[in-house]
């Protein structure tokens, strides 16, 4: 048997890159996986590969910057596959540049996503993981949020991301001090460069720079980040991996 047989995962931004990944993982640890993300046929392909190996996947289109789908897929999840006791928070958008001339929207893209929207699903999963932690099989339950090194290391060019970086650490933090007497357990994980489909979103001329530093180094791979996190859920009950940060070898 399976380490998470018997349990739920949700995973956002489970279309590309860490989200997917993470996804295959827990669903091969044996855990039912639900996969959240906006692109339905990313998600419904995963969703199929995972059930063709053996395991179990329900795909939820959603836009969880919308509070209202945000709700709605945790509803589904425990709808469909009955409870849920590992929420990754994961889905996030990384729109580097200067402040001065900054598109401002950008800036919304990333305090929606990468803050309001990881609320509103821990929100809504709270309840659920709450009850996840009381019962068997493993009357423990896990948040996990994916921050980044830049939660960690300021850098000039990276102000907003740093910001919504460094709130999911301090919010993390918050949330363990709250629940970790009722096993709710948080872990915060913070890669450094992974190869991924986060630097396409970048406008042209920073994304070509972003593209050269990634290209000096040999990056992390989705599977390294999502290997962290099956590690954390993993753990008996009585530990905790509250912070794990991982970088590739050669990164500063
Ligand atoms: P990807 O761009 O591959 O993945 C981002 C995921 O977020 C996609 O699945 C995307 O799916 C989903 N997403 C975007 N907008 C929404 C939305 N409104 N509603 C629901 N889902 C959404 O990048 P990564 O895998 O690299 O990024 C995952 C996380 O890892 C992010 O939080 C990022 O900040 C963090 N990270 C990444 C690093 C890297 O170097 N790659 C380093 C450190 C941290 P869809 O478009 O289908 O909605």
């Amino acid at each position: 048997m399976s380490t998470l047989t018997g349990t739920v995962a949700l995973v956002t931004g489970a279309s590309s890159g860490i989200g997917e990944a993470t996804a295959r993982t827990l669903a091969a640890d044996g855990a039912a996986v639900a996969l959240v993300a906006r692109r339905a046929d990313r998600l419904a392909s995963l969703a199929k590969e995972i059930a063709a190996a053996g395991g179990t996947a329900v795909a939820i289109e959603a836009d969880i910057t919308d509070r209202d789908q945000a709700r709605a897929a945790v509803a589904r999840t425990v709808a469909e596959l009955g409870r849920l006791d590992i929420l990754v928070n994961n889905a996030g958008v990384m729109l580097l540049g200067p402040v001065e001339h900054a598109p401002i929207d950008e800036w919304d893209r990333m305090i929606d996503l990468n803050l309001t929207a990881l609320l509103s699903v821990t929100e809504a999963a709270l309840p659920h993981l709450l009850a996840a932690a009381e019962s068997e099989p493993r009357r423990v339950a896990d948040l996990v949020n994916i921050s980044s090194t830049a939660g960690r290391q300021v850098k000039r060019g990276s102000g907003v991301y740093n910001l919504t970086k460094h709130g999911v650490g301090a919010f993390s933090e918050s949330f363990r001090q709250e629940f970790s007497r009722r096993h709710l357990r948080v872990g915060v994980v913070e890669p450094g460069a992974v190869a991924t489909e986060l630097r396409d979103h970048l406008r042209p001329e920073i994304r070509e720079v972003q593209q050269q530093r990634l290209s000096a180094m040999q990056p992390l791979q989705a599977q390294d980040v999502a290997d962290a996190i099956s590690y954390i859920v993993t753990r008996p009950r009585h530990q905790t991996i509250n912070e794990l940060l991982l970088r590739p070898t050669e990164q500063d």
